[in-house]
């Protein structure tokens, strides 16, 4: 008999669209199995229209939870009982936690990244951080730096309509956080190698180096790193971008996106089952390496 899911097993989803290419499901039942946690994940189609009843399905079935992804991270708030304060600030969603009918939102991309930081060793608390974008993933990691104390954050875009994000955030951070954030167009060069000079740490949170972007670097040429700086990649689709072979050529240690992706995963593992994700049995399983 197959003893894994039995009538107690919890139910935890994914809804998003398009979905079915996603590693969550994989990643998030191995670790359940690995710890024994009475539950199981599974991903489901949903689309902008239809995510309001799938949020009312996750109250009727008594759901644990469920990760949200696009389109659907902006739009569910507005369907929860209480939003993280993270989540707030970033005006996005990728965690729902159903305790007894009361539905959280979360957003765990910036807890992952910083989460990611820690397990790698680089520890931006009190220092200057400088990072290239203003989508999604770059304004949870913004967000979540300034709430964890990172002192002062400088973000670039190019002038695409994610640049009003970003002043967006920089507004934000200023006024609800003690970091001071400041934002640039990633056009103006003088000023990209003036904020680098400074910095502990470099992140670049766009789809550059990611298909259909492979051969795109945000940073024009090597003579932008330093032997000191840490370079941080969030795209993990193309291990070793562009980008981070320059920095690795100056002798930077680098570093690329699938911590992100990993402590992201357990951060809601953690919301849900109240255990802590088995980390380094995930990254032997998922064959995770953060210098690739
Ligand atoms: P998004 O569409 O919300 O934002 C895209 C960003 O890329 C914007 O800042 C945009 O201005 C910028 N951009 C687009 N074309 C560019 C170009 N030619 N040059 C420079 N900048 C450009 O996307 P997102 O959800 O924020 O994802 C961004 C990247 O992060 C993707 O590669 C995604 O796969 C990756 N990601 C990784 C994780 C992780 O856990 N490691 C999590 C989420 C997203």
């Amino acid at each position: 008999m197959a003893e894994r899911i039995t009538g107690h097993t919890e139910l935890i989803g994914l809804m998003a669209y398009p979905i079915r290419h996603s590693s969550s499901p994989a990643m998030q039942n191995e670790a359940f199995a690995e710890v024994g946690a009475d539950y199981a994940y599974l991903a489901f189609e949903v689309g902008a229209d239809e995510i309001e009843d799938a949020v009312k399905a996750i109250r009727t079935l008594k759901m644990r939870g469920s990760n949200v992804s696009m389109p659907n991270k902006t739009l569910v708030g507005q369907y929860l009982d209480e939003l993280d304060p993270a989540a707030e600030l970033c005006g996005a969603v990728n965690t729902i936690v159903n305790d007894n009918g009361h539905l959280k939102g979360y957003i765990t991309d910036g807890i992952g990244f910083m989460a990611a930081m820690k397990d790698n060793d680089i520890d931006p608390i009190g220092k200057k951080m400088t990072i290239v974008g203003a989508g999604g993933a770059a304004t949870a990691i913004e967000i979540q730096a300034a709430l964890d104390g990172v002192a002062e954050i400088s973000i670039f875009n190019i002038k695409d309509k994610f640049y009003e994000v970003g002043e967006e955030t920089v507004k934000k951070i200023n006024e609800n956080t003690k970091c001071k954030a400041k934002m640039f167009d990633l056009a103006d060069t003088e000023a990209l190698r003036a904020e680098m000079a400074d910095s502990y740490l470099f992140v670049n949170a766009t789809g550059a180096g990611m298909k259909p972007l492979e051969d795109v670097s945000v940073v024009p040429d090597k003579s932008f790193f330093r032997p000191e700086l840490i370079v941080v990649d969030v795209p993990y689709g193309t291990l070793l971008t562009k980008m981070r072979k320059m920095a690795k050529e100056v002798g930077c240690k680098t570093m690329n996106g699938l911590g992100m992706m990993l402590f992201q995963g357990a951060a809601g593992f953690k919301l849900w089952t109240g255990k802590e994700m088995p980390i380094e049995h995930m990254k032997e399983v998922l064959g995770i390496s953060y210098d690739d």
